[in-house]
């Protein structure tokens, strides 16, 4: 998997990903991350990526040349056959959930764009973008930390990337429910006891528990996914 972020702040992206799970998936060459300064591009002789909006408002905006032209020179770059998936994040675009981290997975190279200020010129995002993906409903001050949440997300599901230990068999949003609780030594912590199921090592009776728990958590914590849950898999 590689991705291309198109950034005006590439350190931000560079000093993220070197770290932990996704640094070690670099160095063994399962990912790769290229942040490009889309200020390198533009043609304005103040090195200015940004510009006031037409019709009035707080703000400047991402003007349109830079962000055209470093895209070109990455689809240059990357010469694919392909048409590569340039996303947008915006709060503007389709909420980022594990399901499209499972399809995004399946993709060769990603071009995320990152926009700051007060976003980017209309007329160039519907000239390179494929894909608006926003990462919920709320207004970061740029795209850097959504594009850092996708990478994180969609890495973990290329093979490879996490180790058995890592790799959990069920994770929360497999078959659309939250995890059940766990649990780690010491058996017994601030007179908190483990369930006594867990130390039974009797395997059908530990999976029976899990998925209660993990029915009752959804169920409490996120009553919109329980009901999707149920309405899935109602017999017909
Ligand atoms: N004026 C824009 C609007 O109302 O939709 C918001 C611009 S925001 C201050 C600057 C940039 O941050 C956006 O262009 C986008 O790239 C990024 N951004 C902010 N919130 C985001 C979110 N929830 N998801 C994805 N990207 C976000």
């Amino acid at each position: 998997m590689n991705y291309h972020v198109m950034t005006l702040f590439p350190e931000m992206i560079e000093s993220a990903v070197n770290c932990s799970i996704l640094g070690k998936a670099i160095e063994k060459h399962l990912i790769s991350v290229d942040a490009v300064n889309i200020r390198d591009y533009t043609l304005d002789k103040h090195k200015k990526v940004d510009d006031y909006t037409y019709g009035g408002g707080a703000g400047m905006l991402m003007a349109p040349q830079p962000v055209y032209d470093c895209h070109k020179a990455l689809i240059d770059k990357i010469s694919s056959d392909k048409k590569i998936r340039t996303i947008y994040v915006t709060p503007q675009g389709k909420v980022f959930d594990q399901a499209l981290a499972q399809e995004l997975s399946n993709e060769e190279d990603i071009i995320f764009l990152c926009g700051h200020y007060e976003g980017i010129d209309e007329r160039v995002l519907e000239e390179v973008v494929t894909d608006h993906i926003s990462i919920g409903d709320y207004v970061l001050t740029g795209g850097e930390l959504p594009a850092l949440v996708m990478m994180d997300c969609i890495s973990r599901l290329v093979p490879g990337v996490l180790s058995n230990e890592e790799s959990a068999q069920t994770e929360s949003f497999d078959e659309g429910l939250l995890e059940y609780p766990q649990y780690t030594r010491p058996e017994v912590w601030m007179d908190k006891q483990v369930p006594q199921v867990l130390l039974s090592g009797h395997h059908a009776n530990i999976d029976k528990w899990r998925r209660e728990r993990s029915l009752e958590r959804t169920k409490k914590r996120r009553p919109d996914l329980y009901e999707k849950y149920v309405m899935n898999n109602k017999k017909e």
